[in-house]
C-alpha cells in the first residue's frame, strides 16, 4: 500500500499564486478578458486587442488602452495579489461597479508568463515600464509613455505546462477571444474596440455607439431578426435585444446576459427568458439574446467565483418574473408572421434557385409535369369529419365569454394549395400563406387553455378506452393519473396491468379514435416534470383532432380556419412554435418581379 507523504505544510507563495492563477486565468480568452475589465474600469475610451499567433499557438497578447493608467509608484503594488484600487474594505463591495475588485488578474497573470507592462498616469509627467516574470520583477524604470496602460503577456502559461497542454487547437482560442470582444463591444457599445491579429486589424467597434447599433454592425444576419426591449419596474432596469421566433438556436450560447455591465451566466435568468417566449418557439430552442440589466449594486453579489460569471442577486425571484413577463409583453406587441425577406445582397449565399432574383444566375424552369402529383379530392367522408373539427372550435369560441379583438385583419381567401396551404391576401396585396394544420392547432390549443382557466370539463367516452401497461409504465401512469384527470381524463385500473379510460377531455372532441387516447396517455407517462406533462398533454390534445394537412377543404372551411385562427393569442406559430403564417410581402413580389 502506498501512502501520501505525511506532514501539512503551507504552500509557498509562488506556489499559491500558481493555483490562484488557474482559477482566473484558465485560457489566453481568459487573460484577453481580465486584461480588458481592467481597461474598462480605468475609464477608457479605446481598447486595443492585439493577438501574436504563429502556426501553432498564441505567443502573444496586448492590450492597451487610454484610461487613466497607474501611478508610478503602484506599478509593482498593481501586481501584488489582493492588491486593488477599486475597493478598500468588504463592505465597498457592496456599492462596487467595477468590473474588477479581488486584486487577483495582474498576480495570476504574471504568476504564468513574461509580462511588460508600459503605463502613465494621467496626472503624471513620465510614464513606467515593468517586466516581471513567474511573479518576479526583471526590470523597473521610466520612460516617456502616452497616457494610459500596455500590458503585454508572452509566453503564457510557461511556468504551467500541465495547463498549456490542455489548449485547444489555435483556431479555438482565437475564436474564443473574438467572441471575448465581440462580447465587450456589445456590452460597452460606448467604448472602441480594435481586434488584431499578427498586425492585421480583424474588426473594429465604433464607440459612441448604441447598443443596436453595434449589434447592426457585428451581427447584421442576426439584427434583421431582433427587435428592442426596454422595460423598467421596482428598481430594476432592462435594455437589450431579442429575437423573433425566426431565429433560433440549438442551446444557450447566443444569450448574453449582462448585471450591471457584468457579463454572468445564469440558468435561471435563460429560463426565465425562455418561458417569455412561451410557445412561440419549439421546445429545446433559445432566443438569440442581448439583455443588459441594471439593479441597486447592493442587491449583487459577484464575489462568488473568482471570474465573477455567477452572481447572486437577492430577491431573484422577483426579477426572473419580471425579466418573463417583459418578454412576453415586448413579444406579444408585435407582428411574427414568418415572412420570406431575403434581406438585400445575401442571395450569394442561397443556392442558385428558381426564386433566385442575382442577375448573374439564368432562370432554368422545372420539367413540365404531364400528370398532376397527387390528386387531391374532397371526399364526402372527409367535408364531414373537417365540418365537425371546426364546428367544436368555433362552438367553444363562441360559446367563450369574449372572442375579443382579431389579432390580424381580416384576409381575403384566395384558396387552397396541396391540400395544405391555404392562400389569402391582406389589404396591403402582401401573399399570405397559411398551413391549415397548424392554424387549426393552435385555435384548438388556445381554447383548451382557456378551458383549463375554467376548470377542464371531461366528457364520458360511448366506448371505454383499456390500455394494457407493463408494470412499470403502470407505476408511472399512479403517479400521473390525478395530474390526468386535472386535465379531463378519467382512468380507472381495470384488472392487473390494464386500465380503463372513461372519460377524455371535452376539448378531445367526440373521440372514435382510441388510438388517439391511447398516444396521448402513454407519451405522458414519459414525461419527467409535471409542467412538462401538462403542457405535452395539451399539445397533444390540441394536434389530435385538428383538421389535418392533406385533407381538402372547401372555401368556407378555409375562410373559417382563418378566422378563427385570428382569434387566437398568438396567431403566428403553432403550439409547438412552427410557423402557421408565412408573408410574402408585396414588396418582396415586386422584388422578384424585379419590378423595383
Ligand atoms: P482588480 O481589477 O480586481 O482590482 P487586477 O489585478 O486586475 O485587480 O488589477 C490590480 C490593480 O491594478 C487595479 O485595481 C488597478 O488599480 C490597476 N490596474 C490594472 N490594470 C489597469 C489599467 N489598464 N489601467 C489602470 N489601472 C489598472
Ligand atoms: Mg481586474
Amino acid at each position: 500500500m502506498t501512502t501520501v507523504s505525511s506532514g501539512i505544510r503551507v504552500l509557498d507563495g509562488e506556489t499559491v499564486n500558481q493555483i490562484a492563477a488557474g482559477e482566473v486565468v484558465e485560457r489566453p480568452a481568459s487573460i484577453v478578458k481580465e486584461l480588458v475589465e481592467n481597461a474598462i474600469d480605468a475609464g477608457a475610451s479605446l481598447i486595443t486587442v492585439d493577438i501574436g499567433a504563429n502556426r501553432k499557438e498564441i505567443t502573444r497578447i496586448r492590450i492597451s488602452d487610454d484610461g487613466s493608467g497607474i501611478p508610478a509608484d503602484e506599478v509593482t503594488l498593481a501586481f501584488l495579489p489582493h492588491a486593488t484600487s477599486k475597493i478598500r474594505i468588504a463592505d465597498d463591495l457592496s456599492s462596487c461597479m467595477t468590473l474588477g475588485f479581488r486584486g487577483e488578474a495582474l498576480a495570476s497573470i504574471a504568476a504564468i508568463a513574461y509580462v511588460t507592462i508600459l503605463t502613465r498616469h494621467r496626472g503624471e509627467e513620465a510614464g513606467t515600464r515593468m517586466i516581471i516574470s513567474g511573479g518576479e520583477v526583471l526590470e523597473h524604470g521610466g520612460i516617456g509613455a502616452p497616457v494610459g496602460t500596455s500590458l503585454t503577456v508572452e509566453e503564457i502559461f510557461f511556468t504551467t505546462p500541465a495547463r498549456r497542454k490542455f489548449l485547444r487547437s489555435l483556431a479555438t482560442e482565437l475564436s474564443r477571444i473574438s467572441t471575448v470582444v465581440e462580447v465587450f463591444s456589445l456590452l460597452y457599445p460606448a467604448i472602441t474596440f480594435r481586434y488584431v491579429l499578427n498586425g492585421q486589424e480583424k474588426s473594429a467597434s465604433y464607440g459612441g455607439q448604441t447598443l443596436g447599433e453595434v449589434l447592426r454592425a457585428i451581427r447584421p444576419d442576426e439584427a434583421d431578426h431582433m427587435v428592442p426591449i426596454r422595460k423598467e419596474e421596482g428598481g430594476i432596469r432592462l435594455h437589450g435585444f431579442l429575437s423573433l421566433p425566426s431565429l433560433i438556436r440549438q442551446n444557450t450560447q447566443r444569450i448574453l446576459i449582462a448585471v450591471n455591465g457584468r457579463l454572468i451566466s445564469s440558468s435561471r435568468i435563460n429560463g426565465a427568458i425562455r418561458s417569455g417566449y412561451g410557445t412561440l418557439i419549439p421546445s429545446h430552442t433559445f432566443p438569440v439574446v442581448v439583455l443588459m440589466i441594471s439593479l441597486d449594486p447592493s442587491r449583487v453579489d459577484a464575489n462568488i467565483h473568482p471570474t465573477k460569471r455567477e452572481i447572486r442577486v437577492s430577491q431573484e425571484s422577483d426579477l426572473l418574473r419580471f425579466i418573463s413577463s417583459a418578454f412576453r409583453e415586448t413579444l406579444s406587441g408585435l407582428d411574427l408572421s414568418h415572412q420570406d425577406s431575403h434581406p438585400g445582397g445575401k442571395e450569394e449565399d442561397s443556392p442558385p434557385g428558381l426564386l433566385s432574383s442575382s442577375p448573374a444566375v439564368s432562370i432554368r424552369y422545372p420539367p413540365m409535369q404531364t400528370t398532376a402529383e397527387r390528386v387531391c379530392e374532397a371526399t364526402l367522408a372527409g367535408y364531414r369529419t373537417t365540418a365537425r373539427q371546426l364546428r367544436q372550435t368555433r362552438l367553444l369560441m363562441d360559446g367563450g365569454e369574449e372572442a375579443g379583438e382579431p389579432r390580424f385583419p381580416a384576409l381575403t381567401y384566395i384558396g387552397q394549395i396541396a391540400a395544405t396551404y391555404l392562400l389569402a391576401s391582406n389589404e396591403r396585396g402582401d401573399l399570405i400563406v397559411i398551413d391549415q394544420h397548424a392554424a387549426h392547432e393552435r385555435v384548438r390549443y388556445d381554447q383548451l387553455k382557456k378551458e383549463q382557466e375554467g376548470g377542464t370539463l371531461s366528457q364520458e367516452l360511448i366506448i371505454p378506452v383499456v390500455l394494457h401497461l407493463s408494470p412499470s409504465e403502470g407505476h408511472l401512469l399512479e403517479d400521473i393519473r390525478s395530474l390526468l384527470e386535472k386535465e379531463g381524463f378519467l382512468i380507472e385500473p381495470f384488472g392487473k396491468d390494464a386500465w380503463c379510460v372513461r372519460g377524455v377531455p371535452v376539448v378531445l372532441g367526440r373521440c372514435e379514435d382510441p388510438e388517439a387516447v391511447r398516444e396521448i396517455i402513454t407519451s405522458a407517462l414519459h414525461e419527467d416534470q409535471d409542467t412538462r406533462l401538462r403542457e405535452s398533454v395539451s399539445r397533444l390534445v390540441a394536434c389530435r383532432g385538428a383538421v389535418k394537412a392533406g385533407v381538402v377543404l372547401t372555401t368556407d372551411q378555409g375562410e373559417e380556419i382563418i378566422r378563427q385562427l385570428s382569434y387566437t393569442s398568438e396567431p403566428f406559430t403553432c403550439p409547438h412554435g412552427r410557423p402557421t403564417i408565412v408573408s410574402f410581402t408585396k414588396t418582396r413580389l415586386e422584388e422578384l418581379f424585379r419590378r423595383r
